[in-house]
């Protein structure tokens, strides 16, 4: 027997990064995705790259949707990104950087390569406790998104293949999960957080996504390995 296969989605940042490992030490054979969907934040495809290769994944694949057309986000669209917010300012709303049925659009794609690859298990690194305010990284949304996976495969109605969508980071705090990742010798310095990096791919240090990262080392007692530079505006 081969090992079993998984597709995670992989956007080179801390979380997506843990759950290759938390896959990865499950045995299963790794196929991880990628989209370069016009984000801001481009430099995240190079990390993914390099975490693909740490991982020596079986195959990444990049998949282009441009996103910019529909927009509606600071992060597709002509929308500054929030710098210097506190932690509380964070979890009082849906933020600008809410990507439009993000996770829905992607999920679609990892639904669509699972099939392909005969992969029961699609790995998504959501996360539910340190920052909450994004609506397709809530429990009730995987849950009907595992649903409809089932009913829309031609390889699941026919009982070839049960899918399930797996959440392995879905109730850790920032700090709890790159505790796990050490555990699992992850590469921190290989990947990317910030939403608003520098021409040279430096973390800008102020934007949430950046935040919440200094936070979660300095709470896991971990040095971070994150190189700042200069950003862009
Ligand atoms: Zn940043």
């Amino acid at each position: 027997m081969s090992e079993p296969r998984a597709v995670v989605l992989s956007s080179g940042g801390i979380d997506s990064t843990t759950t290759l490992a938390v896959a990865r030490a499950e045995g299963y054979a790794l196929y991880s995705l990628t989209f370069d969907y016009g984000q801001r934040h481009r430099a995240e495809l190079l990390a993914a790259r390099r975490v693909a290769d740490f991982f020596r994944v079986e195959r990444h694949l990049v998949v282009s949707l441009d996103l910019r057309p529909i927009g509606g986000s600071a992060l597709t669209d002509a929308i500054g990104v929030p710098k210097g917010r506190s932690v509380e300012a964070m979890a009082a709303e849906i933020p600008v950087t809410y990507v439009p049925a993000r996770n829905t659009i992607f999920l679609s794609y990892a639904l669509a390569w699972a099939e392909v690859l005969g992969a029961g298990d699609i790995f998504i690194g959501v996360n539910a406790v340190d920052y909450s305010g994004y609506p397709d990284c809530r429990p009730e949304f995987i849950a009907a998104f595992e649903s409809l996976a089932n009913l829309a495969t031609k390889a699941a109605v026919e009982g070839a293949l049960r899918v399930r969508i797996r959440t392995p980071l879905l109730a850790l705090t920032k700090a709890e999960i790159i505790r796990r990742g050490i555990e699992l010798d992850v590469d921190y310095g290989l990947t990317l957080s910030c939403y608003d990096p520098g021409p040279e791919g430096g973390a800008c240090g102020q934007c949430d996504s950046c935040i919440l990262r200094r936070k979660g080392f300095a709470e896991a007692g971990v040095a971070d390995p994150t190189r700042y530079g200069s950003s862009r505006g």
